[in-house]
């Protein structure tokens, strides 16, 4: 793409009043104010505990920022986005209210999108999480201006598994096929496989040690696998890469075990040649796993009754918050804006399997909460989640 039509670094020229703009938007006075009391406080008979790390992190702030200096940029021109610039419900709201067309989906689990709408001249964003090669190849095309907000983390991967491809190695990429980092990530490669757990990687490994078969292997991953996969050819020599927002414990352990199946198959000597594995994992996203750990394990000297976890229903990263305290054996609740809670005291919340489910919310008396929030989620999102727990308690009688 000529360097006159494709922008990677912002707008400098409109950065302060950009800068200000979302100040204004997004810092929360409760947050501060937890953030100076040792992430402490105690309100309406509501004991918060906020996690050591939490919310925006920095690609995702500097994806907004650079999204609304592109409207500022480009004020009369046309703007689309490929998908939503990050999972967060008030952000693509706000991106809306600038008139910030999003690229409708078509349905679908591969990506699938309604491009029409983008004409000659119009400038079009690339969200935190990127966009797949077809995707450039179709703008590139088209006579349009590229805002690339991509996150460094993601492209950071992309190279990883550039270089698999280069070596001639399979890119196990540990993801959701339909996420659409995953979705970018696999257009950079000629062969991969996806696979999104541990049970699916066993399953792979299995079947690298003979034990698999053939045809059900086909159907299992017939979403998740490059046009010409062969499992039988295929699975001999392998690269690892993950979407930079998995679970980085699950990513390790899937690392290991696909070493392991391939040292049983193919030798200490000859393992080397047919594994690698490079840490891609951003450390946003394993800051924010580790201060929910440390969270759920101060829960008995807390007497922590339950952890809020607040972002968007499909960000990949809150749900892997959500995880690892109800995985614990702690209640956990993951809202994506404090309208999930209401005045009759119910919550609505997404469940571990993904499914929003509504129900009783706090009991009696003191209640002592964890709260932490998504890499895409602002403050003032956990402000209001918390400013709606703290007036359900006081005013609501049989909660005293
Ligand atoms: S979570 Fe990591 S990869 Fe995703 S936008 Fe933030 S810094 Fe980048």
């Amino acid at each position: 793409m000529s360097k006159d039509t494709y922008f990677k670094n912002g707008f400098k020229s409109v950065r302060e009043e950009v800068k200000q703009d979302m100040e204004q938007q997004f810092v929360s006075e409760t947050v501060g104010e937890l953030k100076s009391n040792n992430n402490i406080i105690f309100r309406d008979n509501v004991e918060v505990h906020l996690a050591k790390d939490f919310g925006f992190c920095w690609g995702v702030e500097r994806s907004i920022a650079m999204a609304y200096e592109a409207r500022s940029h480009f004020p009369s021109k046309k703007l689309h986005i490929t998908n939503e610039l990050i999972h967060n419900p008030q952000v693509n709201g706000k991106l809306q209210d600038m008139d910030v067309n999003f690229i409708p989906k078509t349905g679908g689990l591969d990506g699938g999108k309604d491009f029409s709408g983008v004409g000659d001249g119009d400038v079009v964003i690339l969200p935190a999480f990127g966009a797949s090669i077809d995707e450039m190849e179709l703008f590139d095309s088209k006579n349009v201006e590229i805002v690339d907000t991509t996150c460094p983390w993601v492209s950071k991967v992309w190279n990883t598994v550039d270089m698999h491809q280069r070596k001639g190695l399979t890119s196990i990429i540990h993801g959701k096929y339909g996420h659409e980092e995953t979705v970018a990530t696999a257009s950079f490669c000629e062969t991969y496989l996806i696979v999104k757990n541990m049970e699916e990687a066993e399953y792979v490994a299995r079947y690298i040690k003979g034990e698999g078969d053939r045809g059900e292997f086909m159907e299992k991953f017939k979403m998740a696998m490059s046009d010409d996969f062969d499992p039988d050819k295929h699975l001999e020599k392998l690269g690892l890469a993950n979407q930079t927002t998995m679970y980085k414990k699950e990513t390790r352990a899937i690392g290991q075990l696909f070493q392991k199946a391939q040292l049983s198959k193919y030798g200490p000597t000859d393992v080397a040649s047919h594994y690698m594995e490079f840490d891609t994992i951003c450390d946003a996203t394993q800051e924010r796993q580790d201060a929910i750990h440390d969270l759920v394990s101060t829960r008995s000297s807390l007497n922590l009754d339950f952890i809020l976890v607040i972002g968007g229903w499909d960000s990949s990263n809150t749900q892997h918050l959500l995880e690892i305290p109800l995985n614990a054996g702690l209640k956990a609740y993951h809202i994506n804006e404090g309208g999930c809670i209401s005045p009759d005291n119910k919550i609505t919340h997404r469940a571990m399997d993904g499914e929003i489910v509504t129900e009783e919310f706090m009991g009696k008396g003191k209640v002592v909460m964890g709260v932490t929030s998504g890499a895409s989620t602002p403050d003032r999102a956990v402000q209001d989640a918390l400013d709606r727990v703290f007036l359900l308690k006081k005013i609501n009688p049989d909660l005293q």
